[in-house]
């Protein structure tokens, strides 16, 4: 039974500071929460405790996102893996040590995702392209400026500008990645089961 409530638990958001945490839900919410209103749904947002693991609310259905701290700064900051497409995993250190990596040497290393609103913004574009394959089963795609892009500023043109509007930018989904978000959602099947092959998402993308 699929309820009435959807339950997104973001787990290890108490990782965050306040700032990027409320970034982080003012964008989820923005990219998501009319998904589950157009399925007659309302959307409750939840981040459990350091310890605690969120208790299933009655005739709701749950999904989880986890931010996690990676264990060391990546050496590279060009070899960044902001996520582990299909795990709903989702490395906050790899979004805060981003570098442009473009091809021009003075501002190779320089951090992107410097800023509690453009970090939080990331966070919640990378957390929701993880919904994507999880609640939709989508594919990658290279549709610029949908949530599924994984097509990223051409190197030659890669600026702490270009990368921010990448990857922090304002997305949405085509009409017909809504239309199927609303009938899983609706349904209360989600394209996969939590247990899903999991895929390595290539550096530069999600
Ligand atoms: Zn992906």
């Amino acid at each position: 039974m699929a309820g009435d409530t959807v339950n997104l638990a973001l787990n290890g958001a108490w990782l965050l500071n306040e700032g990027q945490r409320s970034a982080l839900i003012k964008w989820i919410k923005q990219g998501f929460a009319p998904i589950v209103t157009k399925a007659g749904k309302t959307l409750s947002i939840t981040m459990p405790g350091k310890l605690k693991r969120p208790a299933a609310a009655p005739r709701s259905l749950t999904l989880k996102l986890n931010f996690e701290k990676d264990e060391k700064v990546p050496a590279r900051r060009c070899g960044f893996v902001l996520g582990t497409c299909g795990t709903g995993n989702i490395y906050i250190t790899a979004h805060q040590y981003m570098g442009v990596c473009g091809d021009k040497p003075k501002i190779r290393n320089t951090r992107v995702l410097t800023t509690d609103e453009v970090l939080g913004h990331a966070l919640a574009n990378t957390g929701i392209h993880e919904l994507g394959h999880y609640v939709g089963g989508f594919d990658d795609n290279r549709i610029s400026g949908n949530f599924m892009s994984t097509l990223g500023p051409p190197r030659s043109s890669r600026t702490v500008q270009s990368m921010r509007a990448y990857f922090a930018g304002t997305m949405s989904w085509t009409p017909d990645q809504e239309k199927e978000l609303v009938a899983r959602i609706k349904s209360g099947n989600m394209a996969f089961d939590e247990e899903f092959t999991v895929k390595s998402v290539p550096a530069g993308s999600r």
